[in-house]
């Protein structure tokens, strides 16, 4: 029998005491959305929740969801260019930008409503401003209006980093993108991680002129060394110029844009410079010391394995922890969590071998697991990858090569890690991950019949190591 800590379980209607709500939730993306629908709609737990943006987060409104949407814009010059190899007499002129973003901002009106409606089916309370804790059972809405809540949770996300610098304020970040009246005719992106390198991508394909500074060696630090190696290889072929070790000193308005002087002595108007230096979780001005909530050096608030804090009533999931910030895991967080106070069914977030893509052009980064790098470090290994030309961009004359790649335990057997860069790369990590979670030996990929003709049957035909460690 699971021991609880003080204060866990027990939210189940008719434990309201003089609370205004079993739960209040502080954030309506991703994570607290999900809490907030199973603890009202599968627990029968009084919810409230307040979002002071719109409902959906970062993910929905401006992250992963239009982040992918112009992933799908930016690819159609490629795919135009290699019809015409196979064949037809196509042609693409110009990118019209409003276009896009209308019908961008139409989807994402009807993702939100789309959300509202799934929190106002499952009687979730929902309030349009900005929440802040007050002690560890009230919170303060900007309306003036305050409520209590026996449990609170807060899932506030995080929010672009700018380091601060001579002209930061002249430094656009992702969430300003999507928002841009028009496309500039060039732009710098500073960062090398997810977000920098999706964007050169990505504006690339619709015509920008992209440079690309990095601080370190290379781009996509945390990656795989090979994965990320032939990434960085392809997005540079694909036109992006990536200047690593390189990092701006200082920004000025000039005409035409932002003048930016770099430490590699460079300087050069471009017209918008977009910083993709990572994010922070967002809990500045949240009441965290007044409620009495512990946070990290990040400002990331600190929770255990059950999302809790220390304040017994106050649990936090999500980026604003500061675990693993992705969606999935977000949501994952927030589902747990509601099962465990609401749903007398404690289960922890499983944290491990989650999956994950870069959706970067032409082929993207899919991985799970260790690299080799890693794996290197907790015992004896087999390391099998291999790199080729997939049939459908060789014929209309590409030169682009695939990348797949997996570690193995060399003692266990088990396939430790793969790495996918490949057209639809997101699409195979996600089935490779169900049979790495389940703990597949290298004997067993090998078992598997392939698909033919596929790029992932190259998955379970590598026979023979090409490195041993
Ligand atoms: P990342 O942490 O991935 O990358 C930040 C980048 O900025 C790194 O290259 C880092 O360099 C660099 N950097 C940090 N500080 C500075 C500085 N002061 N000066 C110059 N460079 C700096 O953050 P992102 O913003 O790309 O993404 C944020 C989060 O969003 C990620 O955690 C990711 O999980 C999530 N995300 C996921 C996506 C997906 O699943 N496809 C897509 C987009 C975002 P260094 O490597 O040296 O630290």
């Amino acid at each position: 029998m699971l021991q609880l800590r003080k204060g866990r379980g027990c939210g189940m209607k008719g434990c309201l005491m003089d609370f205004d709500f079993d739960l209040f939730v502080i954030g309506g993306g991703s994570g607290g959305v999900r809490a907030a629908r199973i603890a009202a709609g599968e627990h029968g737990a009084k919810v409230g929740l307040a979002e002071e943006y719109r409902m959906g987060g970062t993910c929905v409104i401006r992250g992963c969801v239009p982040k992918k949407l112009m992933v799908f814009a930016s690819g159609y010059p490629s795919l135009v260019e290699d019809a015409r190899a196979y064949g037809w007499d196509a042609e693409i002129r110009d990118f019209d930008w409003p276009q896009f973003r209308r019908q961008l901002d139409a989807e994402l009106d009807r993702l939100e409503n789309a959300y509202r409606g799934g929190l106002s089916g499952a009687k979730v309370e929902t309030y349009n401003a900005r929440a802040e804790l007050v002690d560890p059972h009230t919170v303060k809405l900007s309306t003036g209006e305050t409520l209590t809540a026996k449990h609170i949770l807060i899932a506030v996300g995080g929010t672009p980093f700018v380091p601060d610098l001579p002209g930061a304020e002249l430094a656009i970040t992702s969430n300003e993108i999507f928002k841009l009246e028009a496309l500039p005719s060039s732009v710098l992106i500073v960062g090398g991680g997810f977000i920098a390198c999706e964007f050169a991508c990505i504006l690339n394909g619709l015509g920008v002129e992209v440079t690309q500074f990095y601080r370190g060696a290379q781009v996509l630090r945390g990656f795989d060394d090979e994965a990320r190696g032939h990434v960085a290889e392809l997005i540079r072929e694909s036109g992006v110029t990536i200047h690593c070790g390189t990092d701006v000193i200082e920004m000025e308005r000039a005409e035409g844009g932002v003048k930016v002087t770099a430490t590699d002595g460079s300087e050069r108007v471009y017209g918008a410079v977009v910083y993709a230096t990572g994010r922070v979780p967002k809990t500045e001005g949240l009441g965290l010391e007044a409620a009495g909530v512990e946070t990290g050096r990040r400002g990331e608030i600190v929770v255990d394995e059950w999302s809790q804090t220390n304040v017994p009533s106050i649990y936090a999931v999500g980026d604003v922890t500061d675990r693993i910030n992705l969606t999935p895991v977000a949501i994952r967080e927030g589902h747990a969590f509601a099962d465990t106070v609401f749903g007398a069914n404690p289960r922890k977030p499983d944290h491990d071998l989650v999956a994950s893509a870069v959706f970067t052009q032409p082929f993207e980064l899919g991985t799970v697991g260790m690299t080799e790098e890693e794996a290197r470090c907790q015992g004896p290994i087999e390391v099998y990858s291999a790199s080729f030309r997939p049939m459908k961009t060789l014929f209309a004359g590409r030169q682009a090569r695939v990348m797949m790649k997996l570690v193995v335990s060399a003692t266990t057997r088990r396939v430790l890690g793969c790495h996918i860069v490949a057209p639809e790369a997101g699409e195979m990590i996600q089935l490779a991950a169900i049979a790495i979670k389940m703990g597949a030996t290298k004997e067993q990929f090998d078992a598997t019949c392939a698909v033919h003709p596929t790029m992932a049957e190259e998955l379970v035909t590598m026979r023979k190591p090409v490195r041993t460690a």
